[in-house]
């Protein structure tokens, strides 16, 4: 694999792409969407093969982890050949995250397509509770789905829980408990800023990590897990299980002079980080010139002097960043 040529003006290199293959979703995650979600024409969405196109020349820069989300990646149309194809790139890490609601059709021929790993939201184990979050998702199904996942033998699974308060925060020792019967990683992610909503005060709702932290320390030790993710994510271990238990925490802990992240949105924008607008347009250069990469590849090197030192999410749950996660790919 070669090194990457993507480096930026603050001495980060760049090898981590998220690409989003769709900002649409069969759910509407209260702290994600607002309620009627309009979604993009289809003329603005990259096509299969724009994406495909995309992830090569990131893989040629010296690209080693892609993660496909969106929206919901799982109810993109085709979406397995799009993952048969980037699964002969040779990467190091290939992972998706999705909700889980096709997993117990779509885990094995992910599987097989080449994907390694998979990221898998949720956010209660009370069917109930799990309605009012998503407004539309079924955990049954959600769960078996998960079952299907680990029958189908990825290298890692790991379980996303946007913690709010009154809302689930009384339920992250089940949600501990559950990961370690399942021998799965877990990580609690404090909601972030993005998109105006009505349903919640974010500020209100906010659980910080350290909150969470404490909630587990009643019921287990947590010991700092002594590899390093590369990531936002902090990780601990308890001495009686293989589960890791991972906290991002963009209001509490700034972990930005370590990103080593872009994303593309499925429109085809270049996105520097999560919590700026600083973007290039790639689309415009990907349909500008079909037939040769050099531009492209140009475009994506030069971008790199645009990525923003930090970002800076407050906690009283202003809307910084107009983006929803679905458009951004979370
Ligand atoms: N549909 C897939 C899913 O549900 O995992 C992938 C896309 S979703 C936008 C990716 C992740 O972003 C999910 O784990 C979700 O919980 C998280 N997310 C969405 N909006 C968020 C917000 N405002 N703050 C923190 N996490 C958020």
């Amino acid at each position: 694999m070669s090194q990457s040529k993507l480096t930026d003006r603050f001495g980060r290199t760049v090898n981590y792409v998220r690409l989003s293959v769709t900002d649409r979703c069969d759910f509407r995650c209260v702290y994600c969407m607002a309620e009627d979600m309009t979604f993009l024409p289809r003329q603005q969405v990259l096509t299969l093969e724009e994406i495909a196109r995309v992830a090569r020349n990131f893989v040629d820069l010296g690209t080693e982890k892609i993660r496909l989300t969106g929206g919901e990646p799982l109810v993109r149309k085709d979406i397995l050949e799009l993952v048969k194809e980037i699964g002969t790139y040779g990467l190091r890490d290939f992972a998706m995250t999705t909700n889980g609601s096709q997993l117990t059709t779509m885990a094995e021929p992910l599987r097989k397509a080449g994907m390694h790993r998979l990221n898998i939201s949720l956010d209660s184990l009370d069917a109930e509770k799990f309605r009012n979050i998503t407004r539309t998702g079924n955990l049954g199904q959600v769960l078996d789905g998960i079952d299907a996942a680990r029958e189908a033998g990825f290298r890692g699974i790991k379980l996303n829980t946007v913690v709010m308060k009154g809302r689930n925060d009384e339920e992250i020792p089940d949600l501990i408990e559950f990961a370690r019967k399942k021998q799965v990683d877990i990580s609690f992610i404090e909601e972030m800023p993005l998109g105006e909503i009505s349903e919640h005060d974010r500020g209100l709702a906010l659980c910080t990590s350290e909150e969470v932290r404490d909630i587990i320390r009643q019921h287990h030790e947590l010991v700092p897990a002594t590899e390093d993710s590369g990531g936002p994510a902090r990780y601990y271990r308890m001495p009686d299980s293989a589960t890791k238990v991972g906290f991002i925490s963009p209001h509490s802990h700034n972990f930005c002079s370590t990103c080593n992240r872009v994303r593309v949105t499925v429109e085809g924008r270049l996105l520097l980080c999560l919590g700026n607008e600083h973007s290039v347009d790639l689309r415009r250069v990907l349909r500008g010139n079909p037939v040769t990469d050099d531009k492209l590849r140009q475009t994506i090197i030069n971008a790199m002097d645009l990525k923003p030192e930090r970002h800076h999410f407050s906690a009283n749950g202003d809307v910084q960043i107009l983006r929803f996660m679905n458009m951004t790919g979370g």
